[in-house]
């Protein structure tokens, strides 16, 4: 599958990411977890990207298109992509759609997950992230806890919450999103990609994200 996934922080991207990678192997990739690793290795890219970051900001369009521009062309994309927080800001969709006419790839769908502003609130601040750049597992302090201590229980490392996990910064994410990605919705809808779900369970609403693909790629699947 070749997708985007719309939706606000907190709307659980990443998590249907992971389980529609399961289904047929594409890869997710999330434009997050990206510049956290480049800012943690201390790359030329997350030297720039750090302050950004660390307010809650949007990091700048050319940054993030040069980073995707090498990131669609690795091998791995052949099978098939989920986008995670890419494109965030309408001149990053138009080059996206650029870029991807110039390498021949068409996009089968562009997922809106909506989710109710209370839950996206509580679902943020519960939040603990493992700190290995190379895991960063999710886990949330009600539902899905990491080990007793606080470590991961997939590697180990310890779990923490985000430097844009304040509610300072989780407000001004929010704002964010509202201003400057929210318009995205209409842009995909325009070019005929939109479907929107309304998500409180990841699990069922990967499902639904399934069955709407299947009836686009009968063929397919
Ligand atoms: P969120 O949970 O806010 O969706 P992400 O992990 O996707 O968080 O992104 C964390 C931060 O990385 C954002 O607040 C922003 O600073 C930066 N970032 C990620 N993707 C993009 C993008 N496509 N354009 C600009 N900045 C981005």
């Amino acid at each position: 599958m070749k997708v985007i996934l719309l939706g606000a922080p907190g709307a659980g991207k990443g998590t249907i990411a992971k389980l529609l990678t399961e289904f047929d192997g594409s890869v997710p990739i999330s434009t997050g977890d990206m510049l956290r690793a480049a800012v943690k290795a201390g790359t030329e890219l997350g030297k720039k990207a750090k302050t950004y970051m660390e307010a809650g900001n949007l990091v700048p369009d050319s940054l993030i298109m040069e980073m995707m521009e090498a990131r669609l062309q690795e091998p791995d994309c052949q099978k098939g992509f989920i986008l995670d927080g890419f494109p965030r800001t309408i001149p990053q969709a138009q080059e996206l759609k650029k870029l991807l006419q110039k390498l021949s790839i068409a996009l089968d769908l562009v997922i809106n997950l909506e989710v109710p502003r209370e839950v996206i609130l509580d679902r943020l601040t519960t939040r603990r992230t493992c700190s290995n750049p190379s895991c960063q597992e999710i886990y949330n302090i009600k539902s899905n806890p990491p080990n007793p201590d606080g470590t991961c229980k997939k590697c180990g490392s310890l779990t923490i919450q985000r430097d844009d996990e304040t509610e300072e910064a989780i407000l001004n994410r929010l704002e964010t999103y509202n201003q400057k990605t929210a318009p995205l919705i209409s842009f995909y809808q325009n070019e005929g990609l939109l479907e929107t779900f309304v998500s409180l369970d990841s699990k069922k609403t990967a499902q639904s994200i399934l069955e709407v693909l299947k009836k686009l790629h009968r063929k397919c699947y």
